[in-house]
């Protein structure tokens, strides 16, 4: 520890996670860059560090953690997932991990807290005490400005000024070029730049019960401008991937009649000033966004329509708008004051397939509509769960693509119990009678995808050992393992490969097979001079015995110095050749 880290705020991302703001890596949250936003502005020394990188930092030494949390001038966090779920890339903070860092820091220094977990975990009756400990429920980069410059706590929201001025420094913070999955010019990683458009909902006035977003009030748009700006300062930190969160619904960003009417009227002119100025900066490489109410498209066909065409014209491959339908039993519905019934989100799902079917240049579907239920809901029954499959099995019956089916359950005060079979079977129905087949329509067999980008070996979680040579060399390209894999942008499908690919690069597969939730594929273009023995086991309709084979085959001519070209190759192997065979080898 030098003495200029002595004099330092830390601050910590533990990752937030909501549906419309994605901070679990690659994704790099809007409300840690904030805060990193208020540092800046104020020229105070600070330094960031995610919570995977602590904990890495306490398994090697426990001392140095123990030191770094101690020796900070401050510490101000971002706690975001209540309860944790199972992530690819990353681990949002628990509870037990932010009660730790309570008892190992002194007291003189002061803590920070905010996110929704904070809020989550207090109104579960979680109650910390220690002297200059704050818990923030308001916005955290303004509570932390207050402090630097009252000397007290006090909740406080942030002003208009003060949202532009902390995302524009946050975007040069070191919450983005200090993140781990920024990579190297020479090797980008896939940092997903997770932007906020605007905050709250257009139901405020009369919300879906369950949800939170009507508390915030009146919707505030941040303008077009104020975010391309924002987003470029992020690009020239070397940022190329983004993703427009903060809309409870695209669609009604910049509505007319927000507060007069209960369907206000998209606008498509802001959010296409919003996407093509984005697209105007060729820095910019993946770009998706995030829910869409389809109540509104429904009632306003013609707008939506046009909002539709600037989507799929704008945005990357495999974009995926998601539905909140929570369920399709009438009186569910009305008891819940939910958002949408089944008429208006199959116009809506309608629609979004009409423009959003066609695959992009990464092979997949430009846009599609995901769909949303929550079990636990007042009124719920055994029917209603018929009621959602009826209705599934009209959406498929019309020939609609849904990209993602989401099932969760809330628990807790105002929800109700959950019969655990019934939720069960509804759940199993789904996967095995929607989801599967679902999955083989999006993603065929034969079907090439491009720019996978490799993450973890022999298991579905990278792990701190991953980060290891052995794991990232070229050298074990091709070697015996599993590699898993996705596109960046949101709710991408996972992808398996039968051998080791160097992880965190990226190349093009084919689709071989289909798992309940994930597909099976092997690289295109490979190298018949160095196609591995496990590599030419992997393609379908070369076992175990023919790729040996082939390996022992090439060896022979190449110690006859002679040109492999793969049809003659597997001839003199006596192996038939399948025009087939052409797309995996160069
Ligand atoms: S439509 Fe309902 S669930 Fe969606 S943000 Fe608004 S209130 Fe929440």
């Amino acid at each position: 520890m030098d003495s200029e880290e002595a004099h330092q705020w830390l601050v910590i991302d533990g990752y937030e996670d909501e549906p419309a703001a994605f901070g679990v890596p690659p994704y790099v949250g809007f409300h840690v860059r904030y805060l990193c936003g208020v540092l800046e502005e104020q020229n105070i020394p600070y330094q960031f560090i995610t919570i995977d990188q602590l904990r890495r930092l306490k398994e090697k030494d426990a001392q140095e953690m123990n030191a770094l949390l101690s020796s900070s001038k401050g510490i101000a966090m971002i706690a975001g997932a209540v309860v944790p779920g199972k992530y690819l890339r990353g681990t949002p903070i628990s509870l037990k991990e932010v009660n730790d860092f309570i008892h190992q820091a002194p007291t003189e220094i002061p803590m920070l807290f905010g996110g929704w977990a904070i809020r989550g975990w207090r109104h579960q009756g979680w109650q910390p005490l220690r002297k200059n400990l704050f818990l923030c429920v308001q916005d955290t980069d303004a509570t932390l400005h207050h402090f630097l410059n009252a000397g007290e706590w006090k909740q406080q929201r942030r002003t208009s000024e003060q949202w532009t001025t902390w995302a524009q420094l946050g975007a040069t913070s070191k919450a983005v070029t200090n993140h781990p999955d920024l990579g190297t010019p020479e090797q980008p990683g896939p940092l997903t730049y997770e932007v906020e458009v605007y905050q709250g909902c257009v139901r405020y006035k009369h919300g879906c019960k369950f949800c939170i977003e009507p508390k915030k009030g009146v919707p505030i748009w941040r303008h077009p401008d104020d975010i391309i700006r924002e987003v470029k300062l992020a690009h020239n930190q070397g940022v190329q991937h983004v993703r427009l969160g903060g809309m409870t619904d695209t669609y009604t960003y910049m509505a007319e009649g927000v507060v007069e009417l209960e369907y206000p009227i998209p606008n498509p002119e802001p959010i296409s000033k919003l996407l093509y100025g984005l697209r105007e900066d060729e820095r910019l490489n993946i770009l998706h966004t995030d829910n869409a109410n389809p109540s509104i498209i429904a009632e306003h066909l013609e707008p939506s329509e046009e909002i539709t065409k600037t989507l799929v014209n704008t945005l990357s491959d495999g974009a995926v708008l998601s539905f909140g339908l929570e369920s399709a039993d009438p009186n569910v519905h009305e008891l819940n004051w939910l958002n949408c019934d089944s008429k208006q989100l199959k116009s809506a799902i309608s629609l979004i397939n009409k423009y959003g079917k066609e695959r992009g240049q990464r092979g997949l579907p430009k846009l599609l509509p995901g769909l949303n239920f929550i079990a636990g809901l007042n009124g719920e029954k055994r029917e209603s769960y018929e009621l959602n499959l009826n209705l599934l099995r009209e959406i498929r019956n019309e020939g609609h693509w849904l990209r993602r089916i989401n099932i969760r359950q809330v628990e807790g005060a105002g929800f109700q119990t959950v019969d655990k079979d019934d939720f069960t079977d509804f759940k199993s129905n789904v996967r095995r009678n929607f989801d599967e087949p679902l999955l083989k329509e999006l993603f065929p067999i034969g079907q090439i995808l491009r720019d996978v980008h490799w993450e973890s070996h022999d298991g579905r979680t990278r792990l701190p050992i991953h980060e290891a040579m052995e794991h990232r060399d070229q050298a074990c390209h091709g070697k015996a393992g599993v590699t898993f894999g996705r596109q960046i942008g949101a709710y991408p499908i996972l992808i398996g490969v039968e051998y080791k690919i160097p992880l965190e690069t990226s190349s093009d597969i084919l689709v071989t097979s289909h798992g309940q939730r994930s597909i099976t594929g092997v690289e295109i273009g490979l190298d018949v001079y160095s196609v591995t023995e496990k590599q030419l086991e992997a393609i379908p309709g070369i076992g175990k015995k023919s790729a040996w084979k082939l390996v022992s085959e090439r060896a022979k001519l190449l110690s006859k110095k002679q040109e492999i070209v793969a049809e003659n190759w597997f001839k003199s192997a006596k192996i038939d050749w399948n025009t087939r065979f052409s797309t995996f080898f160069e």
